[in-house]
Order: structure tokens, then sequence, then C-alpha cells
């Protein structure tokens, strides 16, 4: 009996994988990373906190895909999906808002607050806004020439 097959034995009747254990594994290894560059910090108590959090969630990952309890952990990765689907196009909004059109940027008017789609080229420029009439200088730092 080779490896391959002595896990998939192992595994039969065990829950495994799902979209909830890529998430659950993906945050513990970023909580990983974030304990170990604080490990060389005075953050001694931060440190322990993110440590222990990697530790909780890799734990319930491995508890999940082991679980033989397979309706509850079909439960759990759907709250999850619901739950994703309701914050991904929050996250896309800012996203957008960011990039987008790369020839566009999004600035708020200095004077009355009001949201202005701007091109983006290069340089110091004088630009009016349309709602309230006042004129306001503009830096482009990264742009088209
Ligand atoms: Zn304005």
């Amino acid at each position: 009996m080779n490896m391959l097959e002595k896990l998939r034995r192992f595994m039969e009747g065990r829950y495994g994988f799902d979209s909830l254990g890529r998430f659950l594994f993906g945050v513990s290894l970023v909580f990983w990373l974030i304990a170990g560059l604080l490990r060389f910090t005075p953050f001694r108590r931060a440190h322990f906190v993110f440590w222990l959090l990697n530790l909780l969630l890799y734990g319930f990952a491995v508890y999940r895909m082991l679980s033989r309890d397979i309706g509850r952990r079909q439960l759990e990765n759907e709250r999850y999906l619901v739950r994703r689907q309701r914050v991904l196009p929050f996250l896309e909004r800012l996203k957008r808002n960011r990039s987008g059109d790369p020839g566009y940027f999004f600035k708020n008017c200095p004077n009355c607050g009001a949201k202005l789609r701007l091109r983006r080229i290069r340089g110091r420029h004088r630009s009016r806004c349309p709602k309230c009439g006042k004129a306001f200088s503009v830096l482009v730092v990264f742009g088209q020439k």
C-alpha cells in the first residue's frame, strides 16, 4: 500500500478540505507570519497573541478536515460562503475606487468635499470643482505625461 492509498483510507468518511478550510489555513498562515515578525520586536504580548491565534485557527482547520461530522462541517462552510458573499462586493468597490480605470482617480474637493473624478496626468495642475466652483491645485505623482 503506497502513501496515497494510506492517506485515502485514512480520510475515508472524514470531511476533508473546503472553502472555509482554505480561508482558515490562509488566515492562520498570515497570523503565523505576523507572529514571526513580532518575535524580534519588544511587543512580546502581541507576538504571543498572534502565535496563539495562528495555533487556534490551524487547529480548527485540521480538526474540520479530519471531522466525521460532515453535515455540521458543511453547514459551517455554507455560513462562511454567505458571509463572504456579503463582504466581497464591498471589497470590490474599494478596489475599483483605488484603481479602476488607470487614466482617472478620485479626489474629494478640498472646499465642499464633493467626490471628483480627475484625469491622471503627471504634474501639478489647477482644477476647478464643478459643484462649488472653487479652484484648487492637484499634484499627480504617478500618471501619464
Ligand atoms: Zn467643491
